[in-house]
């Protein structure tokens, strides 16, 4: 048996590895438990500009300006006419270094955060997984753990963090978790060696979310090094798969027929991936949004997925990792110091890290009811700024919520004078 550590932490995800960093900083010890062995695969490539803060923290924006992935200055929007706005360019807001930001691959950048995390002071066990976390009411009272090499263990830390990603394991053990039923989606995706890049070092990095005719998803079209893209559609789950998979043909089949059938319906992909091949297996995720009702209890606090997951199409889910991941390891290392690890003190963070992620989920909900980027900043210029701040990731602030009025009155009148579909005028 070992000695407990203060904080445990479950899962080594960009959540987990933040916010252990972030306590180990402080010399506390801890020890995180990751299941799989690094690299591992995992989706979600695109950052937000924001993500820059926690990486400073972090200690990781030198090795990030060291590294080969692709820089990304903007984010671009195609209608279901396949009309293209004009990139917004993040640093229209605010000339700072941070409007750059990056494009991965995650099982290279995971490894490398989970690696800074080991630098850090962090006790680290890959392979290693944590099998339940014990209640006694609210309160945490331990967790039982099984290393790489079979042993099992019971821990009792101070401090329990989950970090599990959407495997939720404490809000699925206390049953807090909330499905979203107006973002019931599924992605599939592959990866194109030789893709259409846009021309010239600030846009070859763009993110570019293209929409499906009749507005039925979306593409994300992500570029990363080794002239590699990544390459997926987003829709409802039920129109997606609409029909039962056929018998006798495998998953692959069922996958690639649904990606082509997709790309028929998004000119501005298909136009980008002719004549580039196909590098990887195609890929498929349920992602139905959903939030747990609380984010700390006595001796525990969930962060990034653990907590909620929002859709991805603002890219905004390594954001709302890494500043959960922060903001609750702040509030940790406060508790610790002054021993007071309530639900009050470790969920101090919740209420503003809520409001963010719900002007998130707005923005998200209005994308899927017909939102044309283009138009809107065209009628409310002074707004462009908050619709940008919303790309960047800089949601933790009241001041954006100027925005909703006009956005909403935006969306009645197209509503109201049937303009389906409208003209998509340039964002610039
Ligand atoms: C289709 C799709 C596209 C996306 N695109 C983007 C994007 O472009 N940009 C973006 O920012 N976000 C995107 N996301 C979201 C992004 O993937 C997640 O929000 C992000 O990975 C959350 O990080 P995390 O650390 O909370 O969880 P994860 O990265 O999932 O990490 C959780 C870790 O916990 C480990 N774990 C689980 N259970 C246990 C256990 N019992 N014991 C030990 N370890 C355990 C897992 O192995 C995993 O490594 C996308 C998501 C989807 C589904």
């Amino acid at each position: 048996m070992t000695a407990s550590p203060e904080v445990v932490v479950i899962g080594g995800g960009p959540a987990g590895s933040t916010a252990s960093t972030l306590i180990a900083q402080k010399g506390h010890s801890v020890r995180l438990f990751e299941r799989e062995k690094f690299p591992r695969f995992h989706i979600g490539e695109s950052f937000m500009p924001d993500t820059y803060f926690p990486l400073r923290r972090l200690g990781m924006l030198d090795k990030m300006k060291a590294s080969a992935f692709v820089k990304k200055y903007s984010v671009q929007f195609a209608n279901d006419q396949g009309k293209e706005s004009q990139p917004f360019y993040f640093f229209e807001n605010n000339p700072h270094e941070c409007t750059q930001t990056w494009q991965v691959l995650r099982s290279e950048f995971d490894h490398m955060l989970l690696n800074n995390a080991r630098e850090h002071g962090v006790d680290v066990h890959e392979e290693s997984r944590v099998l339940d976390v014990f209640f006694e009411g609210d309160k945490q009272t331990g967790l039982r753990v099984q290393y790489k090499d079979g042993r099992e263990e019971t821990l009792h830390p101070k401090v329990i963090v989950d970090a599990s990603g959407q495997s939720s394991i404490i809000s699925n053990r206390l049953k807090i978790k909330n499905w979203e039923p107006k973002l019931k989606k599924a992605a599939v995706w592959s990866y194109f060696r030789g893709a259409k890049r846009e021309p010239g070092p600030l846009d070859e990095g763009a993110t570019l979310v293209l929409q499906l005719k009749e507005k039925k998803g979306w593409f994300w079209y992500i570029p990363q090094h080794n002239n590699i893209v990544s390459v997926g559609v987003v829709a409802d789950l039920t129109y997606l798969f609409d029909k039962p998979a056929p018998e006798g043909v495998d998953q692959q089949a069922r996958l690639e027929e649904i990606f082509w059938r997709e790309v028929e319906n998004c000119p501005a992909v298909k136009r980008r991936i002719e004549g580039s091949e196909r590098c990887d297996i195609y890929r498929t995720q349920k992602e139905y949004s959903y939030r747990s009702s609380r984010v700390a209890g006595d001796g525990w606090v969930l962060v990034g997925d653990a907590f909620g997951f929002l859709d991805p199409i603002y890219s905004s889910g390594l954001q709302l990792a890494f500043s959960s991941g922060m903001f609750a390891a702040d509030c940790i290392t406060e508790g610790l110091a002054k021993n007071d690890l309530s639900a009050e003190q470790l969920g101090k963070w919740g209420p503003e890290f809520i409001k963010g992620m719900d002007r998130l989920k707005k923005f998200v909900c209005i994308y899927y009811d017909g939102f044309n980027f283009g138009y809107f900043v065209r009628k409310y210029p002074q707004m462009k700024r908050h619709v940008t701040d919303l790309l960047i990731g800089n949601v933790f602030k009241d001041s954006l919520d100027e925005v909703w009025e006009p956005l909403y009155e935006v969306q009645r009148e197209l509503i109201e004078k049937k303009l389906e579909p409208m003209p998509m005028a340039t964002a610039g």
